[in-house]
Parts: structure tokens; C-alpha cells; sequence
């Protein structure tokens, strides 16, 4: 089989990238490196007694990963793949033919938007895509940087009801009774696949689609827990805090992530539903749960809402979270403490 990443054993590390196991098994640390997923950086951690052993499991989550990468993509159509870019060009005028995967994603989503009163909204792509292509043309223009006009926002914001997205599950089918809907599924996607693949998976791993951290179990049999740092929006080198987690996701939306400035303004990517600019509340929102899709779900539901109205969806799922305001500080929801590694 064809390798597709590199597996590193940091030789500098082994010394305590080794953990002992019953019957004096000694396992190792590797690390293997994914960049063609989700338009991020993802990476499987295991302890294994060979390199071969964990090859065959990173190699999975690739295998896996992969697939759910070209079905949820809105940019690219593949000649094996139905993805979600031939959805928005084609389910306006019929319905298409989708897979599963799709089917199953597109109604945790209607449920999301449902639940979180429309503040996600994976329909809202005719927005949303105003706001990809002004930033990547200011990142590939720093001198002439531009956000979307007001009036192509607001025309763009009549054709964001997602319950014009009609999802046949038993045809496999979806059809937009409004022409001019666009998905966009980047506020959920990797978490949901995350927690697919993790659930395929082996116990053992740490799997990180761009910073979503899901844990398939402990890192060894003794069920040590694995330690995730939350990124410090205002130092890529420094965390807020390091968390402990065994079996489960921690999963951060952040201004820091795919943002762009103009004239000292800074724009981010978690676009507030009722103003249609980028949300104002918060610089970062971390969310701790078992299941990676809800996580994912949530972190970006969190960063467009209030503290109260966050802790109230956050009970609902029994899930905890850390918000950095705009002035720094931190608030916490009451079980989150308990994770903090301190
Ligand atoms: P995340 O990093 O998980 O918070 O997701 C951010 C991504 O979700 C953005 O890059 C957009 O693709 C999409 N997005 C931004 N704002 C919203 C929103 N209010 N509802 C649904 N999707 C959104
Ligand atoms: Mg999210």
C-alpha cells in the first residue's frame, strides 16, 4: 500500500515518548502527519510496540478521513464522489442523489440550526461565501484588502432558510426548494467526521483535524490520559490552559483561525447570523464533550451566543467550556475546572 504521510519517531523524545506497559512491554510514541484533509493540518499520536502497528492504524483514519474530506467539500468535485460542491450547483434545479454520509450529516445539521435557534446555520453558504472569497482575495492582496458590501450581504442573507434544504432520507436525495441555497458545513464537518473515524478506530489514538482533538481512549493500558493544550488566541506558542482526556473531544473556534484584517480591523470566519459580520463576543470558545460532531457543533454555537444562552445549550449536551471575552478573561462553565491540568 501506498504511503500517504510520514510517520516521525522523534528520536529526541523516546526518552519520555516511551510508556511501559503490563509484562514489561515497552511501546513508543509516533506521530503521523496528514496535510490534504480539510484544507488543515491533521494528526494521529499513538503508543505502539512497531512502527507497522501504528502505521496500519493512522493509514485508517487517513483511508477514512478521506472520504468523509471529498463528500462535505464545497469547492471541488471528484469523478468517485458526490460531494457537497455538486449539491449546491445542481440540488436548486432537482434532487440529487447523495450519499449516506450526507444524508446523516445534513440532518444533524437541521437539528443544530433548530436547536441553537438558526445561530448555526449550515445553509447560510450564500453568506458565508461572501465572506471566503473577500478573505481570500485580501490574503492574496494585502495591499487592497475588502469585506463584502453590505447590500450583497443582506441579498444574500434572503436565501439562508434551511428549511428550504429538503432532506429525502429514504430516497437519499436533496433538493433545494429555494434555487439559490448554498450549504456550507464548515462549522460541524470535521467534528462529525472526526467522530466517525474515531469511532472505526482503535482505543489508544489522539486524532486532531486542525486543533478538533478527539482521544479513541487512554494512551496506555495503564489509562493515562492524554494532555491537550487550548491555543492562546494572542500567542500560536502559548496555551491558556492544558486539559486532561481520555475518551472524548475538546474542540476550540477562535477568532485567530482564518482571519484577515483591514485597515486594523480584524475579520474572522464565525459569521453572526443576525448581523451577518463576523461575531463580536468572543476571542475564543473551547468546548469539552465525548462526541466530536456535538463538540464541533458547539464550539461554533458558543462563539455566536451569549455566556447564558451558551450555558444553556451546553447543559443540554452535558458539556463543559472555556470562553476568553474580548478583554481577555476567561469564564468557565461549572464542571470545566475539573479537566485543568494544574
Ligand atoms: P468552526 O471553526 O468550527 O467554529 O467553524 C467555522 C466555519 O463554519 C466557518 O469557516 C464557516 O465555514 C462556517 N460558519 C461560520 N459562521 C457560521 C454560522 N453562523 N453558522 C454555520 N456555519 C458557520
Ligand atoms: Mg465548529
Amino acid at each position: 500500500m501506498k504511503r500517504i504521510f510520514c510517520i516521525c519517531v522523534c528520536l529526541a523524545l523516546l526518552l519520555c515518548a516511551c510508556s511501559l506497559q503490563p509484562g514489561g512491554r515497552e511501546n513508543k510514541k509516533y506521530t503521523a502527519t496528514f496535510l490534504t484533509l480539510f484544507d488543515t493540518v491533521t494528526t494521529v499520536v499513538g503508543y505502539a510496540e512497531s512502527e507497522a502497528a501504528f502505521e496500519e492504524s493512522a493509514q485508517g483514519v487517513y483511508e477514512r478521513l478521506s472520504e468523509y474530506h471529498k463528500l462535505f467539500d464545497i469547492y471541488n468535485e471528484y469523478e468517485d464522489t458526490v460531494s457537497l460542491k455538486y449539491v449546491n450547483d445542481h440540488a436548486g434545479a432537482a434532487p440529487v442523489t447523495v450519499s449516506r454520509e450526507i444524508i446523516l450529516l445534513l440532518q444533524d445539521l437541521k437539528e443544530i440550526y433548530r436547536i441553537t435557534g438558526g445561530q448555526v446555520n449550515a445553509a447560510m453558504g450564500s453568506v458565508l461565501s461572501l465572506w471566503h472569497e473577500a478573505r481570500t482575495y485580501s490574503l492574496s492582496h494585502p495591499d487592497q484588502p475588502r469585506v463584502p458590501a453590505p447590500d450583497a450581504l443582506q441579498s444574500a442573507y434572503l436565501h439562508t432558510d434551511f428549511d428550504k434544504v429538503i432532506i429525502d432520507e429514504a430516497a437519499s436525495t436533496v433538493y433545494f426548494a429555494d434555487p439559490l441555497i448554498r450549504l456550507d458545513v464548515g462549522a460541524v464537518a470535521k467534528g462529525w467526521a472526526t467522530e466517525k473515524v474515531a469511532l472505526a478506530s482503535p482505543a489508544g489514538l489522539l486524532i486532531s483535524v486542525g486543533g478538533n482533538v478527539r482521544a479513541t481512549g487512554p494512551r496506555d493500558d495503564e489509562g493515562s490520559a492524554w494532555i491537550i493544550g487550548i491555543q492562546d488566541p494572542d500567542n500560536a506558542n502559548a496555551h491558556l490552559h492544558t486539559v486532561y482526556l481520555t475518551t472524548g473531544s475538546l474542540v476550540t473556534s477562535g477568532d485567530y483561525q482564518r482571519a484577515y484584517s483591514v485597515n486594523g480591523a480584524l475579520y474572522h470566519h464565525i459569521i453572526d447570523p443576525d448581523t451577518l459580520y463576523p461575531a463580536a463576543l468572543w476571542r475564543s470558545v473551547t468546548v469539552l464533550c465525548p462526541d466530536s460532531g456535538i463538540a464541533d457543533a458547539l464550539s461554533t454555537a458558543l462563539f455566536v451566543m451569549s455566556y447564558e444562552d451558551g450555558q444553556r445549550l451546553l447543559s443540554q449536551f452535558g458539556a463543559e467550556a472555556v470562553w476568553m471575552d474580548l478583554a481577555g478573561n476567561l469564564v468557565y462553565s461549572p464542571g470545566f475546572k475539573a479537566h485543568i491540568r494544574t
